[in-house]
């Protein structure tokens, strides 16, 4: 007999539907609710159970898992009369995983105390790609007897798993590594642009670029979405816009200076502001190109 614990998945988006497919074929058996009819037919497809409601999915769960979009989209699955805290089994364990404010992590990890349910806030970095692979990096906040028994479920998700101290710190090593990423794509969308503009072959550059100091994840992830300019997400500029707003709000509580944070936080506005929100994050290299003179 299994004794894994049975999951129930809230929101099966890009990251939340390959996530949920890893935990179905390391012997997990996982319920899954979500907005979009065609996800919940996937999520069936690989073998889950589909919920009609969150209570429905959470109701016989020891451990609920959620990969929603932003604090509002958490703040209403998990509250309420209909929500997860009202409805999942007390002693059930909530693993938060989407990107949110550290602030809304540290409440609902209080509210989930009031009603006997153990929170962890669990945020990743890795991406889609890294979602399929199963080797995110995932970053938690919480209490260290929760994060153990978590461990086994995350481990059929990513490779670097971390308690990083009580609820919220998770979030706020998100924050970090979204500014990270932001200021990383802006620097390489530059010298695609600079490159082009010179004359160089632009596959050759990037790919000796990343053999050397300059290389990083990002350039591996996204050289061939700067070459091909497919910017099909992916990682939404729409999100990242919402995670550059953590990171500035954050940094500037603490009294932290991030001046070419704030910058690469305006372009991605910017972006955004143009439409282009739907678009990959690699997208910023539109802002550059336009920036340079070209029409795109
Ligand atoms: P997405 O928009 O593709 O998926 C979000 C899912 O949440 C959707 O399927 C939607 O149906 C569901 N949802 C929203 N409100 C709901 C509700 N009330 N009830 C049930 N389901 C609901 O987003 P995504 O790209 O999968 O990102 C999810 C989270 O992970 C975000 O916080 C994002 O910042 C973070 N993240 C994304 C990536 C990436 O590369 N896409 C990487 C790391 C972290």
């Amino acid at each position: 007999m299994s004794t894994h614990p049975k999951i129930a998945w809230i929101g099966l988006g890009i990251m939340g539907s390959p996530m949920s497919e890893n935990l179905l074929k390391a012997g997990y058996e996982v319920t899954g609710f979500t907005l979009e009819q065609d996800k919940l037919d996937r999520l069936a497809a690989a073998g889950g159970t589909v919920a009609s409601s969150i209570a429905e999915a959470v109701k016989d769960a020891g451990v609920v898992i959620t990969m929603v979009p932003a604090s509002p989209q958490v703040e209403a699955i998990a509250y309420g009369p209909d929500g997860i805290l009202e409805n999942a089994r007390p002693g059930a364990l909530l693993i938060d995983m989407s990107s949110i404010t550290p602030q809304t992590s540290v409440d609902l990890g209080k509210a989930g105390a009031q009603r006997g349910i153990r929170v962890l806030d669990a945020p990743v970095s890795g991406g889609e790609a890294g979602a399929i692979e199963a080797v995110l990096s995932i970053m938690v906040g919480g209490e260290r007897p929760d994060f153990d028994s978590a461990r086994p479920i995350l481990e059929a998700l990513g490779r670097t798993i971390v308690l990083c101290g009580p609820h919220g710190s998770g979030q706020t090593v998100k924050a970090a590594n979204q500014l990270i990423v932001a200021v990383n794509i802006q620097a390489c969308a530059e010298a695609v642009v600079f490159l082009e503009k010179s004359g160089v072959d632009l596959a050759a550059a990037l790919d000796v670029l990343n053999g050397g100091l300059a290389g990083s994840t990002v350039l591996t992830r996204k050289k061939d979405n700067f070459l091909n300019r497919d910017f099909k997400p992916g990682f939404r500029i729409e999100l990242h816009h919402k995670d550059m707003g953590i990171v500035t709000d954050a940094a500037r509580n603490v009294g932290a200076a991030l001046p070419v944070g704030a910058v690469v936080a305006q372009l991605v506005a910017s972006l955004r502001a143009q439409g282009d929100g739907g678009l990959d994050h690699s997208a910023l290299l539109r802002s550059v190109e336009r920036l340079s003179g070209r029409q795109v």
